[in-house]
């Protein structure tokens, strides 16, 4: 199939990527043709796609190292050039998959924004070997299969064994005249891999460090003998699985031992990174070793994103007090001055919640410290209630650490994500209320963003395009000038481009679908996407029940005119998540019997997108017209899937949660689809008469119709009672309370069709969306968080590029 763009639209393209700034195509071409002959060892002859897209991302990547050095210093289609389709080389980059969902995604936001204004920071993590897995649909399974991405190599990455540090696990702890002593432990390497994050157009050039596990070279071999040696090396394997595969839980805690060691690994490694690098810091005019500890906040900020790196606080602890002697009242305040929290969810089932035995077995020094940390948190007056909810340590048939409590006790601010979550935090008892009464000064907001550079220009530079013919590029860096864009809202030419790139990205990603998978989609019906995670809070299965009455309502009367519409629904389940798995066999059941309908025809379609994942995401929200953000209020902290679509022109259909709140009021509330219970409703519903999925089942009836064609095989037709555990849930045990939203959402559905048969009024309010996307930079949020967190100051300015002279 021929490709939908022009020359002219082609030639569109290249100069929005010259805002991303390529300057000197011939020196280009001969940096490009040294890696294929010197690096990749080919010539033109048996060069493959891969070759040249190793071949250009070292050409990139040469151009970043001078900054790279620099700033480290500082702080202490077809390109007729060069014959090579660019977006073909881009498709063979793989994902680097290292997060599961939103919570990943929001620290590559960030790294970028931190490097875009300035900020001297670095992003740790796990250098996985296996990312989140690559999701396969078989019969409308999910199947999952390994993520192998580092096997042609990561040309990003630079290994540095020269900064590789010592892990220690297991053992026992000794009391000792000087200090307490954690002996015979076992020892894990952690070798750093570090990857450059440059920020836009500024010369800076971060670091992400990401560790790797890799077993020591006497590992296993202390009692040699001949026969225990070829078992020691095939044992190395097992110390470094540590590093081996990312957990796929999205807002799920697994207690298992692998996670905490993965988790205490990271940390450990980070914070012997973080106090080298303070001792070797500058000293007045001296270059001495500082010790001069009670520094420490002032030179370095450490955010917790999520409990995930909660051992940071007690690992901290542990090196000041045992390693460097200082007293523990001195430490703690280092501590807590240094560390703060971000916390990313209110579901319990993702508090992460460890056994004391298990601690106690792989880190039992850090298990005394975190008793003690209580001992002394607890000293305050109060009521015996209270104090236990507040402890860190929870009593009952096993004794658990709440990673949590740490948090906020270890730390000097904590933080929700959206404003509605900040307040539920602090409102609601058992999460944090005890603790913000206790110290209403740490508890902050920090709205999360999402990144331009990447979620606009990058991803839709016809759009980038059009927006920088009104107001000019700045808004690349200044998220709100995009507000000037209402000066345009009555003119005609504006919104004609701005509904003619919808078109062309629409147009794009339905041959995207067909050359991948197969399917055709009617470009001109509305895109309806809901992409994210599977999970029963986000609530796909509310989605499902308004594909099917939309359905049942073409075929009551197929003779009136229906908004044509492709729904299209993408995400992983967690492989251990047996109701999610079941929520995408639903959806590629629905679609099997809707998409083969001659009396709907191309008026509706049901896709299940395979393997969603930000590459995908980068092709698919270009062409939305209509985002679903529809969580039950009050359990999705915040959302960023939902700001991505916002500033891609897609109008959203979402409840009163997260930051679908502040989008609302930034761009309007007339100017989103905003339906269901509030986060009052839902709690008084609680509190009331609760919630009785029957009640609403016997009284709607296009609801009944959908629930009793789930329930009788209708979508099922070979499994009659294929989906019976989920009519189950649904009508017996939903904490979600899908039928409570049912009848607002299907009427704010009938709402969205309306204004769908109304370009010109639809595409005003696709404006309005995009002129009020500002706030939803990342720019933004870690503008906040360097202020109002890390006491630095964020910086627009550029440092020298390594060719011009310092000054
Ligand atoms: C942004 C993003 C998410 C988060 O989406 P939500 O709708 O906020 O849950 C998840 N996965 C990918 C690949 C993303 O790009």
């Amino acid at each position: 199939m021929s490709k939908p763009f022009s020359d002219h639209d082609k030639r569109k393209q290249i100069s929005v990527r010259g805002l991303a700034g390529v300057e000197n195509v011939a020196e280009l071409k001969v940096a490009f043709n040294r890696h294929l002959h010197f690096t990749l060892v080919k010539d033109r002859n048996v060069a493959n796609k891969r070759d040249y897209y190793f071949a250009l991302a070292n050409t990139v990547r040469d151009h970043l190292v001078g900054r790279w050095i620099r700033t480290q210093q500082y702080y202490y289609e077809k390109d007729p050039k060069l014959g090579l389709d660019m977006e073909e080389l881009e498709d063979m980059e793989e994902d680097a998959g290292l997060g599961n969902g939103g919570l990943g995604r929001l620290a590559a936001c960030f790294l970028d924004s931190m490097a875009s204004l300035g900020l001297a920071a670095y992003g740790y993590g796990i250098r996985y070997e296996f990312g989140i897995f690559n999701q396969k649909i078989v019969n409308g399974w999910q199947v999952e299969e390994a993520d192998d991405w580092l096997r042609y190599g990561n040309p990003w990455e630079k290994a540095r064994p020269e900064y590789m540090r010592a892990v220690k696990f297991y053992g026992r702890t000794e009391h000792t005249p000087d200090g307490v002593k954690w002996v015979d432990t076992q020892v894990v390497l952690a070798l750093p891999y570090d990857t450059p994050i440059p920020g836009y157009r500024n010369n800076i050039v971060n670091t992400m460090r990401l560790w790797s596990a890799k077993a020591p070279c006497d590992f296993n071999l202390k009692d040699f003998n001949v026969g225990g040696y070829i078992q020691a090396v095939l044992d190395r394997n097992l110390c470094e699985n540590i590093s081996r595969v990312l957990y796929p839980n999205d807002n799920f805690f697994e207690g298992k031992e692998l996670r905490l060691k993965q988790e205490y690994f990271v940390v450990a490694a980070t914070l012997q990174d973080v106090v080298r690098r303070f001792k070797a810091s500058k000293f007045g005019s001296r270059e001495v070793v500082r010790t001069d500890f009670a520094e420490l906040p002032n030179k370095v900020a450490i955010q917790l994103n999520d409990t995930h790196p909660a051992m940071a606080i007690p690992e901290l602890m542990r090196v000041l007090v045992d390693e460097e002697k200082l007293g523990w009242d001195k430490a703690w305040d280092v501590c807590v001055r240094t560390c703060a929290y971000t916390n990313h969810t209110v579901l319990p089932e993702a508090l992460e919640r460890w056994p004391i035995d298990l601690f106690h077995h792989l880190l039992p020094r850090h298990l005394e410290i975190i008793f003690e940390i209580n001992h002394r948190f607890m000293e305050f007056p109060g009521d015996h209630d209270r104090m236990r909810r507040m402890s860190l340590i929870e009593e009952g048939g096993c004794k658990k650490v709440n990673m949590a409590h740490l948090c906020i006790v270890g730390s000097h601010a904590v933080n929700g994500v959206a404003r509605i979550h900040s307040e539920i935090l602090i409102a609601t008892l058992y999460v944090f209320k005890d603790f913000y009464e206790l110290d209403p000064h740490k508890f902050q907001n920090k709205t999360n963003g999402i990144t331009p550079r990447r979620w606009l220009v990058m991803c839709n530079p016809g759009l980038a395009e059009v927006i920088a013919e009104k107001i000019g590029e700045e808004f690349i860096r200044d998220l709100d000038q995009l507000k000037r864009l209402l000066k345009f809202i009555n003119d005609d030419a504006f919104i004609r481009d701005i509904a003619k790139v919808k078109q062309e990205n629409k147009l794009k990603f339905a041959v995207h679908l067909e050359e991948h998978y197969k399917v055709k989609i009617n470009p001109q019906s509305m895109f309806d996407f809901q992409v994210k995670r599977i999970h029963e809070y986000k609530r796909q299965l509310l989605n499902c029940l308004h594909m099917i009455t939309y359905y049942n309502r073409i075929k009551k009367e197929p003779n009136k005119h229906w908004t044509p519409r492709t729904i299209m629904v993408g995400g992983k389940a967690a492989p251990g998540y047996h109701t999610a798995k079941m929520i995408i066999r639903l959806i590629t059941a629905i679609g099997e019997v809707v998409n083969h309908d001659p009396v709907v025809g191309d008026r509706l379609k049901v896709i299940f997108l395979e393997n969603y994942r930000v590459t995908l995401a980068e092709k698919a929200i270009p062409s939305a017209d209509l985002s679903e953000q529809i969580s039950t209020a009050g359990t999705e902290a915040s959302g960023t899937g939902n700001m991505k679509f916002m500033l891609n022109g897609a109008l959203t259909i979402g409840t009163m949660d997260g930051a679908n709140v502040e989008m609302a009021e930034e761009a309007g509330e007339e100017n989103l689809f905003i339906f269901g219970m509030r986060v009052e409703d839902v709690d008084a519903m609680d509190a009331g008469k609760g919630y009785h999925a029957s009640e609403y089942y016997n009284r709607i009836p296009e609801l009944k119709q959908a629930m009793d064609q789930i329930a009788g095989g209708f979508f099922s037709p070979k499994q009659p009672d294929l989906f019976k555990e989920l009519v189950d849930l649904l009508m017996h045990h939903d904490r979600f309370k899908v039928f409570a939203d049912y009848e607002a959402y299907i009427k704010c559905q009938d709402k969205v069709n309306q204004l769908y048969k109304n370009p010109k009024e639809w595409t005003k309010m696709v404006i309005h969306n995009i002129a009020g996307c500002g706030k939803f930079s990342s720019d933004r949020t870690i503008a906040q968080y360097a202020r109002e967190i890390w006491g630095m100051e964020p910086s627009l300015e550029k440092i020298p590029a390594p060719d011009e002279k310092l000054k």
